[in-house]
């Protein structure tokens, strides 16, 4: 599915939704957490409505790549990269998954207490 139109990120990614945007390309788009759990917290979404991780299959490869790759970037431009970070994505009830359109949380700006609570 390319857009779901009831989708919170869907909305976000095509721009009809207001976001705080830090970094787009053609396959990926990222902006900061409404609600920061860190300093630092935002979320690296694909623009494909992908549901969640265990959605994935053979063709997810290309996409999941760019998604880390865009982590990086973001990273180094937010001033994180020495400090470091954390990456995150939550799958289901169990994993705390609230929105249904994958992403991965970058955190950063404080240490990261582990496990999490
Ligand atoms: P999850 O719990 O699904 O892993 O993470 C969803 C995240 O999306 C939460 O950290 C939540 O604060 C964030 N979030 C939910 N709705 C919005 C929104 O409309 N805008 C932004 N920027 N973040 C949102
Ligand atoms: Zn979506």
């Amino acid at each position: 599915v390319a857009m779901t139109s009831d989708c919170i990120f869907c909305r976000i990614a095509a721009g009809e939704q207001p976001a705080s945007l830090v970094f787009e390309s053609d396959t990926v788009v990222a902006f900061r957490d409404i609600a920061p759990a860190a300093p630092v917290h935002v979320l690296i979404i694909p623009r494909q409505h992908i549901v969640d991780p265990s959605s994935l299959d053979e063709t997810s490869a290309p996409v999941m790549a760019d998604m880390f790759m865009a982590a990086r970037t973001i990273a180094a431009q937010l001033g994180v990269a020495e400090s470091g970070y954390r990456l995150v994505m939550n799958q289901g009830q169990d994993g705390g998954q609230s929105v249904f359109h994958m992403h991965l949380h970058l955190l950063a700006g404080r240490w990261m207490a582990w496990p999490p609570g």
